[in-house]
């Protein structure tokens, strides 16, 4: 059986190229990591033949001696990161197990809300594009105009006015800490199921430097591959109340078969998360992510509410009046990855909005420490400068020149799995 290399040069080419890229840029992504090797490893393994619908020790396949002993691991392992009842471990990423969320708590048309997506809420916390505002009725709370922040009263009139069924709290793109006890309050109050969804910080809080949601939530969904350093995935945890109802929603009600090298690659990521040295890691995050804002500042760039509780921030680029997608991409050109995002009120297109959101998960993982972001920070804002000066058209050869500036910076932080 041939290697790839053999069997697939150009898709082996492109993968390594992928590899030399991820190697050679500042990668600050919010969303984005560097899973570990025997996260990869388990990723590529021959547990992807297998078919396993059902749950473990119900299935409606046999050969199911290792998928079975396997996916219980990784429910533990969850259940145990997270002090969660109950662990579903299937939902093939983010967005479906947000949907599970909804087929197992909500009936179509019943009334949710969530975090809009220019306050820095998810697609699939309700927004009108997305299936959970078209089959549910969504109202979406926002961020106070006078700093940005959500504010519980708002949230509370909202749920009083409207009675959902369902309250999200989580967000994609907000650069604070969430109020999990104070959703659970208005969540109470109005006799509503409230889910939060930690794609964003479920490594800070298996890391223990965000609150956990378990304790204050009905049920929470969350990602594996972002702050997390798993997978590309899904994760439900939930009370053992709704375990019945989450079960029955991820399968038979949205999913066919889990795919069960994810299954592993997610309890493997489950256990690194419970080692010591990933407590230290969230921590660095939070500690970079502060480091970076402050830099940032210093270099005369505005961020929306003025700096960060977690591991992410928003660079608002209207008082210099850049388009955040040209900016975003001409960074890229010099090795800086980052995207453009909508900021609270932006008076921008979500297309082409004014805000840049950066996350420090990848770069701490590479071993990056608070003392290094003011150089991340010092070639962001010559970068940004640059692409002021030329209205975004910077030249190939200055963007050669960073190019070359980052990937030396980068040398002596070698990048885990590649
Ligand atoms: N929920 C939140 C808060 C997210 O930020 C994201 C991804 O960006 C998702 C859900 C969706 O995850 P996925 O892209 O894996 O479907």
């Amino acid at each position: 059986d041939p290697s790839l290399a053999v069997a697939d040069p150009e898709i082996h080419e492109l993968i390594l190229e992928e590899d030399q890229r991820q190697r050679h840029s500042i990668r600050l992504i919010a969303s984005e990591n560097y899973a570990s090797r025997a996260v990869l490893e388990a990723s590529a393994s021959s547990l992807a033949n297998k078919y396993a619908e059902g749950y473990p020790g119900k299935r409606y396949y046999e050969g199911m001696q290792v998928i079975d002993p396997l996916e219980r691991l990784a429910i533990d392992r969850a259940k145990a990161l997270f002090g969660a009842e109950h662990a579903n471990v299937q939902p093939y990423s983010g967005s479906p197990a947000n949907l599970a969320v909804l087929l197992a708590l909500c009936k179509p048309g019943d009334t949710t809300m969530g975090l809009s997506l220019p306050a820095g809420g998810h697609l699939t916390h309700g927004w009108k594009v997305s299936a959970t505002g078209i089959y549910y009725k969504s109202v979406q709370y926002g961020v106070r105009e006078t700093d940005h922040r959500i504010d519980l009263d708002q949230v509370r009139a909202l749920a009083k006015e409207h009675r959902p069924k369902l309250i999200w709290v989580g967000h994609s793109a907000y650069p604070r800490t969430l109020d999990f006890a104070g959703f659970a309050e208005i969540a109470a109050e109005v006799d509503a199921y409230l889910a939060a969804d930690i794609a964003h910080v479920a490594g800070l809080v298996a890391g223990g430097v965000h609150p956990n949601p378990v304790p204050h939530c009905h049920v929470v969904a969350s990602t594996t591959h972002k702050t997390l350093r798993g997978p590309r995935g899904g994760l439900i945890l939930c009370r053992k109340a709704h375990a019945k109802a989450i079960d029955k929603a991820v399968f038979p009600g949205l999913q066919g078969g889990p795919h069960n090298a994810m299954t592993a690659a997610k309890a493997i990521a489950f256990k690194e998360a419970a080692q010591p040295s990933f407590r230290d890691y969230a921590e660095r995050v939070v500690a970079n992510a502060r480091a970076l804002a402050d830099a940032l500042q210093e270099a005369g760039h505005t961020l929306v509410t003025g700096g960060t509780d977690n591991h992410l921030m928003l660079i608002d680029l209207s008082p210099r009046e850049l388009s955040g997608r040209k900016t975003a991409h001409a960074l890229d050109r010099c090795g800086i990855e980052l995207n453009a995002n909508s900021i609270p009120f932006d008076k921008r297109k979500p297309f082409d909005p004014s805000g840049l959101r950066l996350g420090t998960a990848a770069l701490t993982s590479r071993g990056l420490e608070p003392a290094h972001m003011k150089t991340v920070a010092t070639m962001i804002a010559r970068g940004v400068d640059e692409i002021a000066r030329c209205e975004g058209a910077v030249s190939d050869e200055f963007a050669d020149r960073m190019r070359g500036e980052v990937s030396e910076f980068l040398a002596d932080f070698p990048a885990p799995g590649l």
